[in-house]
């Protein structure tokens, strides 16, 4: 019996949208914040998370970077109004799913079935591990320190080359030549500005380390183990 979490401040919605859940055969769970998603969902057995954007205490927006950063459940969000869908979606949330209020709770949980459905045949992640980090090649996906990476297409190309060739210096024109194969100009340039917000992004998730080394005239390298 898959078990779906709603997160929403309004009870009425949240009794109407469990009851139907459970009239098809789900279990349902209810919190009223976004702090206290993030946790339910670490414990663990939440198939799918029903989020509504408007919660009291945060943006169901912020709820969502928050849970993607620790896990792979899929989201449908709740939004008040036509106008946050364009955010939903331009926001890169990876969320599977939204329906705009006021909404049937039957349609819902079609919505709900459909987007478990979707997920389903997709087989698991194989994870490698490369000392603090891991890569999901078929998923591009890296975590560091065991958080999940949102990196742009060019940010991952470059933490990929690097890491494919451990402690290896690859000059720029090594780089380019990875991750910007049609480029036109030498673009050392290019490549110094992505590894610059890529080293951003990993500071971000570990301030211990700084496993981008630069080499003078040479070009970068990573070690993977670097504070582990
Ligand atoms: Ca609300």
């Amino acid at each position: 019996m898959p078990t779906i979490l709603i997160a929403e401040d309004e009870t009425t919605i949240a009794e109407a949208v469990g009851y139907a859940l459970r009239a098809e055969g789900f279990a349902a769970d209810h919190v009223l914040l976004g702090a206290a998603v993030l946790p339910r969902i670490q414990a663990g057995g939440v198939d799918l998370l029903i989020l509504d954007v408007g919660l009291p205490d945060m943006t169901g927006f912020d709820v969502c970077r928050g849970v993607r950063a620790a896990s792979d459940v899929p989201v449908i969000f709740l939004t008040a109004r036509q106008g946050e869908v364009d955010r939903v979606l331009g926001l890169e949330l990876g969320a599977d799913d939204y329906v705009v209020k006021p909404f049937s709770p039957r349609e819902l949980v079609a919505r709900v079935r459909a987007c478990l459905r979707r997920r389903a045949p997709r087989p698991q992640a194989r994870w490698q591990g490369a000392g603090a980090f891991e890569i999901d090649p078929e998923g591009r996906r890296i975590r560091y320190r065991g958080r999940m990476l949102e990196l742009t297409r060019y940010e991952h190309g470059l933490l990929e080359a690097l890491l494919a060739r451990p402690g290896a210096v690859l000059s720029r024109a090594q780089l380019m030549d990875r991750v910007w194969p049609d480029a036109l100009d030498s673009g050392d340039r290019t490549v110094d500005t992505h590894i610059k917000t890529l080293r951003a992004k990993l500071r971000a998730a570990s301030t211990e380390a700084d496993p981008i080394h630069t080499h003078r005239g040479l070009g970068y390298s990573i070690d993977p183990d670097a504070g582990c």
